[in-house]
């Protein structure tokens, strides 16, 4: 599968231990992140990721073109719901987009582990 992997700066240790912690099965697959992210899950892995530009700017815009490009089958997406962000509207557009492709998108790490243990994440 291809699959986007963003987080939000307090949400980042949160993304790079569950990419750690599902770093094999995560191997299996297309990795695409926004900016930092990739950058950071790299620097704390051995996962290949290709970066798009750092989320504010313009890299939720970029994943949100591929998945309405049919190019990314799966989401997580690990916001901060306590802090206000600049690029909010870039935020909702994008999970407004999973839900009209109806992209599976996991919003926080539960939910995310939850997809990998299940029938979603079989194929490869
Ligand atoms: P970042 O972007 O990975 O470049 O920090 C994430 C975001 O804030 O959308």
């Amino acid at each position: 599968m291809r699959i986007a992997l963003i987080a939000h700066d307090k949400k980042k240790e949160d993304m790079i231990a569950f990419a750690k912690a599902n770093e094999e099965f995560l191997s299996k697959h297309s990795l695409t992140a926004t900016g930092t992210t990739g950058k950071r899950i790299m620097e704390n892995t051995n996962l290949q990721i290709s970066c798009c530009k750092s989320g504010p700017l313009g890299g939720d815009q970029e994943i949100g073109s591929k998945i309405a490009n049919g190019l990314i089958d799966l989401v997580f997406f690990f916001r901060d719901p306590l802090t206000a962000q600049p690029h909010e509207p870039d935020v909702s557009a994008l999970l407004r987009l999973c839900d009209v492709y109806e992209i599976p998108l996991a919003t926080n790490k539960a939910t995310a582990s939850m997809i990998i243990g299940g029938q979603i994440c079989k194929k490869s």
